[in-house]
């Protein structure tokens, strides 16, 4: 962003001016790179840089008799006779084998398979040129080509007049090093450590500093030793609740064989909890001291919305979330806070209809920012002098109004034109950036996709779904008419694909040199989307077609990554990953090195949670650097090490689809939503980020996807509303003299309509001296956003138990401290108390522990699933990530009986559950909803009426077998549209419907019952015993 100002101490060193998109304006003598201030008019037909007239030619000609390429060339679609007189090629195979590469032995072809049994058709057939049936004539019973070269049918279209054009843009516009390397020096190539680690804490550390690490699940049985004696109930300060402990529940539980009850102390406790009156505690739970009452968020996500009462003009905090909103004033305070202190931006939230941002252009005028730290105005920076100056809020520095700006101040001091101003009014505004916040011209959206069409590709419909919803999502890209668009797809080999407008037929190109990648044809690879619409749409259809008897069971990944990234470097853009299966050949080939559950519980352990071959963090580097997004969709159902793809995604800013075991016709649907999802959503593109906060704190560690460019600097190549990142706060100075404390978002970025703009979230917060004040304030949500990421992290060095023992370590130890700050004053026996705002805390936590990233060992996730789910939920916003940790659970058999109006409010309708087995009734019909999946459950004494209405004929069928689908009457629409209206409320990912029946296993076990996370499942421990386990570390002493 290149807005601090070197001179002042407390704010991270400023790059140099230039040194960013967010540069302000380039020091004289320095000509801006682009060619002028790209605007609004200039965006149509915006082409940035101009395929250049005379480039270094490559291997390849554009026409007539083709000459001889040597081994690695490659040739255009064209008929190719002289195949067998290719000097110094390998020799042919001895057999009819279509594939060339023989030394990774790929599967003979099938009985009856010709040499092009890979294209048993034209995939290109042209109206005045035929399609021949079969394989080329003049190719049959030849062998296949070798490795240089695999020729094409003619009907892919003639040989490419611009052959010869050669490399991109290598006279005429900055070349991407130029821009890149001189306009960021502080760029990070490597993966910076804060990212990594805990802050102030090496990345391998073992635990959070100064915690002990322990074994979660079998804490040694501790006497409770609380006086037995009732509290003076009545002084509880309101803030108060108290976890009460059911004494003999965990003698009823059917616990796990290695979990050893402190038995012999239960007695004590039902003495000691019948001796407690918890009922009149204000804010405490139900009298009972049962576990039902034991406190669960059963509303979803509460925002705290006091603070928003009292600071009415800062952002929505589904932009920003404070983990308290009440600063420490000291580092002594700080340090007694053992909770994350920092925050959780989504920049891109979506709002609801009527709080859009509001767009403003200062025009003329210029951005109004402090002149020392670099804050964009917003509501708290006050007017003074007439009305001639303005102080920053952050620093305090007083600045100049500038004359277009300046207006007459009222008796109060406020500007007279205040309500016309929204930047003075609201948090959040969006300003349209001056060309001084360029270092190019806005980038069009780019869209480029890599298809693996190898056999399980093909077999699995994964490449048919996928051209099809390309297709359909054409017309809803973002950026019509600069949107462009281009395709590689690969198996052994790499498939490139002119798309130039004048071609009536998209042309294949294959190269087969992996180790010396060069792309054919460079400037038509990438085309604007509306120019050569009917060539893309031509492509779509033939897609499935052309591969749909490939038999290559081979994946060439690496080469065409970095294929890919030849193709995109010059403007960046958001590269889609479709790849079935392990990477086997060329840069970046990765070993089946899977799951060994001898490496868990050893020092070894997280190496298989990342990349293995540095291969994928330098590639992921370089394509940050050049503005490129990568999202990874995965579909096999064996290893394909998500491990190393999916950092990718999580140095780019991206997003990891993961589809194990993909079928079309059982996964077809949930891949089309989320891919149209992710063509379609509004997306910020080439964006920078940075968050600024009032003097003595700083932000000192970032926790999502995405890298960081200087200390402060989150490069997001693109960024969605989908997306969240967590940081953590620390404080620089002993004592912080201020009243409050200032944030302010700035995400720099370019719209898809070819603006370029500064999306600001402004917040204050007030700064305090009481460690109370700050539980007070506390908010659960963004607690355990940044919980849940550092425990990802933390599982990336060291072993999954760590990981797990340091949020359970994490919570005791502020538990502790909170309730060390009421010991004094109140006798509390031995029951655990938690301020309000933190009673979802204790479950939250054990949901961390038990999600997909953290759960169990080998056997209770795959290591591909691990993976995966560990990518997604570093990126999930906060709402979302709550959701999957104590997903929704609710009965509907009563509802579907009652008439009642489609438009019923479902929070209103459907109460939501305790995540327990008890909360089934076996007459009922239940829905779990994590967000990703909805289980219905079916009770084994459902009435066989509901039943036969929801499921027609199957009614009593396996229900693994029974699709979901409408039955024609009003119950089964009631239901089905309920469906819908769950999917729609959440529509960032699609929820594929499960059935199942109670007592159906093992997939009643899978889908549903060890997702009841308050049970006690495996080696894990229920709600009643986590909170025994935490009670019990928070007397130690
Ligand atoms: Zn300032």
């Amino acid at each position: 962003m290149g807005t601090e100002n070197k001179g002042y101490p407390n704010f991270p060193a400023r790059p140099a001016p230039s040194s960013s998109p967010f540069a302000s304006a380039p020091p004289p003598g320095i000509p801006p790179q682009s060619g002028g201030p790209p605007t609004g008019s200039d965006a149509v037909g915006f082409r940035p840089f101009p395929p250049s007239a005379s480039q270094p030619i490559r291997p390849f000609t554009p026409s007539g008799p083709p000459p001889a390429p040597t081994v690695g060339g490659m040739r255009p679609a064209q008929p190719s006779p002289f195949v067998s007189q290719i000097p110094g090629s390998r020799p042919p195979p001895p057999s009819s084998n279509s594939f060339p590469s023989t030394a990774y032995g790929p599967p003979p072809p099938p009985p009856g398979a010709t040499p092009f049994q890979r294209f048993p058709s034209p995939p290109f057939p042209t109206t005045q040129n035929p399609p021949p049936q079969g394989p080329p004539q003049t190719l049959a019973g030849h062998f296949s080509p070798p490795m240089s070269l695999r020729p094409q049918q003619q009907p892919m279209g003639p040989p490419a007049q611009t052959m010869t054009s050669g490399l991109p843009g290598a006279n005429t516009s900055p070349s991407p090093a130029d821009f890149n390397m001189a306009a960021r020096p502080g760029f990070q190539q490597s993966m910076p450590p804060v990212t990594q680690s805990y802050p102030g804490v090496g990345g391998l550390q073992p635990s959070f500093p100064g915690y002990p690490s322990k074994q979660v699940s079998q804490p040694p049985p501790m006497p409770f030793q609380g006086p037995p004696g009732p509290p003076p109930v009545s002084s509880y300060p309101p803030q108060i609740g108290g976890f009460a402990q059911r004494p003999n529940l965990a003698a009823q539980q059917n616990l796990h064989p290695s979990y050893a009850p402190p038995t012999s102390n239960v007695q004590g406790l039902v003495e000691d909890f019948n001796s407690l009156s918890l009922a009149s505690i204000p804010g405490s739970m139900e009298p009972g001291l049962d576990h039902r009452a034991f406190p669960r968020p059963l509303d979803g996500d509460v925002e705290p919305n006091s603070f928003a009462d009292m600071y009415p003009m800062n952002c929505h905090s589904r932009y920003l979330r404070l983990t308290t909103s009440a600063i420490p004033n000291s580092q002594s305070l700080a340090s007694r806070w053992h909770l994350p202190l920092g925050a959780v931006v989504c920049p891109l939230a979506e709002t609801p209809k009527g709080e859009e941002v509001p767009l403003i252009d200062f025009g003329s005028t210029g951005i109004i920012r402090c002149r020392r730290c670099r804050t964009y105005v917003n509501p708290y920076v006050t007017f003074t002098d007439s009305g001639r100056k303005w102080r920053c809020n952050i620093c305090s520095m007083l600045n100049d109004v500038p004359g277009e700006y300046f207006s007459h101040l009222d008796a109060n001091g406020r500007r007279m034109d205040m309500d016309q101003r929204p930047e003075l009014t609201k948090g959040s505004v969006e300003i349209i950036a001056p060309t001084e916040y360029m270092v190019r011209p806005p980038m069009p959206p780019i869209y480029f996709f890599l298809i693996d069409v190898s056999i399980s590709a093909t077999k699995s419909g994964m490449l048919e779904v996928v051209a099809q919803t390309i297709k359909s999502c054409l017309d809803n890209l973002p950026g019509y008419p600069r949107t462009q668009i281009g395709f590689i797809t690969y198996d052994s080999t790499l498939h490139f694909y002119n798309m130039k407008s004048s071609l009536s037929q998209p042309q294949m190109m294959i190269v087969t040199d992996l180790d010396d990648i060069f792309l054919p044809l460079p400037d038509d690879l990438l085309v604007n989307l509306s120019e050569s619409r009917t060539v893309v749409e031509a492509f779509l259809d033939s897609l499935p077609m052309m591969f749909q008897d490939n038999v290559n069971v081979e994946s060439a990944f690496g080469p065409a990554l970095r294929a890919a990234f030849m193709v995109m470097n010059q403007l960046g853009g958001k590269l889609l990953i479709f790849q079935n299966s392990l990477p086997s050949l060329g840069a970046g080939r990765l070993k089946l090195r899977g799951d060994d559950p001898r490496v868990y519980g050893t020092d070894k352990e997280y190496a298989l949670r990342v990349a293995e071959d540095p291969f994928y963090k330098q590639m992921a580097a370089d394509c940050t650097k050049f503005q490129i997004g990568i999202n990874v969709y995965a579909f096999s159902d064996k290893y394909t090490d998500i491990a190393s793809l999916g950092t990718l995604a999580k140095y780019t800013g991206g997003q990891v689809y993961y589809y194990p075991g993909f079928q079309s016709s059982v996964h077809g649907d949930k891949l089309r939503h989320e891919l149209a999802r992710d063509l379609t959503r509004e997306t910020a593109w080439e964006a920078v980020m940075r968050i600024r906060c009032g003097k003595g704190i700083r932000f000192s560690s970032y926790h999502g996807n995405f890298m960081l460019r200087s200390t402060d600097l989150i490069a997001l190549p693109a960024v969605d509303c989908d997306k969240a990142y967590a940081m953590q706060l620390s404080l620089e100075e002993t004592l912080l003299t201020t009243q409050t404390v200032y944030f302010q978002v700035a995400l720099l970025y370019t719209a898809s309509c070819g603006e370029r703009r500064i999306r600001v979230h402004t917040s204050i917060a007030p700064v305090v001296a009481d460690l109370g004040e700050m539980y007070r304030q506390a908010d659960t949500g963004s607690i355990v956003s940044l919980y849940a990421r550092l425990a990802i992290e933390k599982s990336l060095s060291a072993k999954l138990d760590d990981a797990r023992n340091a949020i359970q370590q994490k919570i005791v130890k502020a538990l502790k401290e909170y309730r060390n700050l009421h010991a004094v004053q109140h006798r509390l026996g031995s029951r655990l108390i938690y301020p309000e705002t933190l009673k979802f805390l204790p479950l939250y936590g054990m949901a961390i522990i038990k999600s997909t990233p953290l759960q169990g060992g080998p056997a209770d996730a795959s290591l591909d699933e691990r993976c995966a789910a560990g990518f997604t939920m570093m990126a999930l916003p906060v709402k979302k990530l709550l959701k999957l940790l104590y997903p929704n659970l609710f009965r509907v058999d009563e509802w579907l009986l009652k008439p009642s109006a489609d438009h019923d409010d479902l929070n209103n309708v459907l109460k939501r559950l305790p995540l327990a087995a008890e909360s089934l009734d076996s007459r009922g019909l239940y829905i779990y909803d994590d967000g990703f999946r909805l289980v219905l459950w079916f009770g084994r004494m459902l009435s066989p009426d509901i039943a036969k209405n929801l499921l027609g004929a199957d009614f009593a069928a396996e229900l693994s077998r029974v699709t979901f689908q409408e039955q024609g009457n009003g119950m089964s629409k009631k239901l089905m549209s309920l469906v819908k209206k769950l999917r729609e409320n959440d529509p960032s990912y699609h929820p594929m419907c499960f059935l199942v029946r109670q007592g159906e296993q093992p997939r009643e076990g899978f889908l549903l019952l060890r997702n009841l996370i308050e049970d006690q499942m495996g080696g894990s421990s229920g709600y009643v015993d986590w909170i025994l386990q935490i009670q019990r570390q928070i007397q130690q002493n």
